[in-house]
């Protein structure tokens, strides 16, 4: 289970898509999912990485999050930009974190996945409440390398 490919089927992706409309409902931020096989890099140096390159910091109120798997090793990190990290603590990510790992570890990718997305978007609301003219300011779908 070390390829992008066979991490999730066609339908825990949709789940995981699904998952993230949900959480957007809750709040103006915006939450993408990144999947790769490996890194050399530490998994939270990837991930802002991976968030300039999908140029995630391109939000109204600089409030995107990505979460970044690396699937081969089950190392994953949860990265916000930021108008996020401006306003919460360092160890704000924690208690999903905690949930995600948790998951994991017992070879449930996808409701880790769900679990930790619509744990976010519950965290953000706090500090960013959806309002009834929000866009959608990034794409919903898995983004792969
Ligand atoms: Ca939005
Ligand atoms: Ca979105």
């Amino acid at each position: 289970m070390s390829k992008v490919e066979d991490f999730l089927t066609k339908n825990e992706e949709q789940e995981i898509v699904n998952a993230i409309r949900t959480a957007e409902k809750n709040t103006s931020g915006e939450i993408r999912v990144h999947l790769e096989k490996e890194t050399s890099l530490a998994p939270l140096d990837r991930a802002k990485e991976v968030f300039s390159i999908l140029q995630m910091e391109n939000t109204q109120n600089r409030n995107a999050v990505l979460v970044y798997v690396a699937v081969k090793s089950k190392q994953f990190a949860i990265y916000g930009d930021e108008g996020i990290n401006n306003k919460v603590a360092h160890d704000f990510w924690d208690s999903t974190k905690d949930i995600m790992q948790v998951l994991f570890a017992s070879k449930n990718q996808k409701e880790a996945l769900v679990q930790g997305v619509l744990k976010i978007g519950e965290q953000l609301k706090q500090f960013f409440p959806y309002n009834k003219n929000d866009k959608d300011e990034l794409p919903n779908e898995i983004s792969k390398l």
